[in-house]
């Protein structure tokens, strides 16, 4: 495999672009017009520099992995790409569109994955061109940092498509798991029941946010507590996902719990909206119960 298309060229997509830029492929970045794709790459840029700054790349490295990356106008100019990696809004309707004007010019053996962290992929694989050639590949956010992805096969999907996307994650420097197509996969299924469980802790007064923040820290030797996390990740998107755990198990023990219902209606979505659990308008985080 020579040729990457990355559809959506967001936080995720400008990732997968770059860390497939650096592997060595020659990847075609597209979004809803050609500059929105010219920012991502901006954005990667920048991200290279600093690593250029930071001594961890070479200027010839950085040059190198920009010059892999061609923005284009639209997906139509991915006709030539063994592999389509789609990281577009998590909308259900938004990713169909798209693969249905994709599909019509992939050729035959094309592979398409959806970074989805949510939709069902059997469901998805349906407006595909091909759901033996379609599959889950969840990267993880920030993808140049995190080490892992989670490949999802749909009902239909083939052993040559999980090999294949499994050979091309491994040449990224990623570790691969293998997971069915179910609701929030293996990280999502098991991290948002702890952060919604925080949620209800905190709600039930059993503590304030910074003591279950340490606590976790601490107690369990993870790198941040679960609120400091859930603003990173924000609300909403822990919302929505705990809400697909709920409605695709039906199982009540996956229902939300109304301290992150409050924060989402508040628009309390973490950093992004500068206050989550935490106040980040000041130096210091505060927490705000
Ligand atoms: P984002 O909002 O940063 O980027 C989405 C991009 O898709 C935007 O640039 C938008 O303009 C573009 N887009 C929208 N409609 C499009 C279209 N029709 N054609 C092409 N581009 C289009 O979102 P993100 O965080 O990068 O998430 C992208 C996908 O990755 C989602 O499916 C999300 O669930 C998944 N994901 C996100 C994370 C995370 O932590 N953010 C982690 C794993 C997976």
């Amino acid at each position: 495999m020579q040729s990457v298309g990355v559809i959506g060229a967001g936080q995720m997509g400008a990732g997968i672009a770059q860390v497939s830029a650096q592997a060595g492929y020659a990847v075609l970045l597209s979004d809803v017009d050609k500059a929105r794709a010219e920012a991502g790459k901006a954005g990667i840029a920048k991200a290279l520099a600093r690593l250029v700054d930071k001594e961890k790349l070479t200027a010839q490295a950085r040059d190198e992995a920009l010059a892999n990356i061609e923005c284009v106008d639209d997906v139509s100019a991915m006709a030539p790409c063994e592999l389509v990696i789609e990281a577009a809004t998590e909308r259900e309707a938004v990713k169909r569109q798209i693969f249905e004007t994709v599909g019509k010019v992939l050729s035959p053996n094309a592979i398409l994955a959806s970074n989805t962290s949510s939709i069902p992929i059997t469901r998805l694989a349906q407006a595909s061109h091909d759901p033996a050639r379609f599959m889950g590949v969840h990267f993880f956010n920030p993808v140049p940092v995190m080490g892992l992805i989670e490949l999802i096969r749909g009902l239909a999907t083939s052993d040559a498509t999980v090999a294949a996307v499994e050979k091309f994650g491994q040449s990224l420097g990623k570790e691969i798991v293998h997971a069915n197509d179910a609701p929030g996969f293996i990280v999502n299924r098991v991290l948002m029941p702890m952060l919604n469980e925080a949620c209800f802790a905190v709600g039930e007064g059993v503590a304030t946010i910074p003591d279950v923040d340490t606590a976790c820290k601490l107690g369990l030797n993870h790198p941040m507590g679960p609120f400091t996390l859930a603003d990173f990740i924000g609300l909403d998107t822990c919302l929505e996902i705990t809400r697909v755990l709920f409605e695709g198990t039906g199982d009540p023990k996956f229902r939300p719990a109304p301290l992150l219902i409050k924060y989402v209606e508040a628009g309390w979505y973490g950093r992004k909206t500068k206050r989550g659990f935490y106040d980040y308008s000041g130096e210091t985080p505060v927490p705000t119960r």
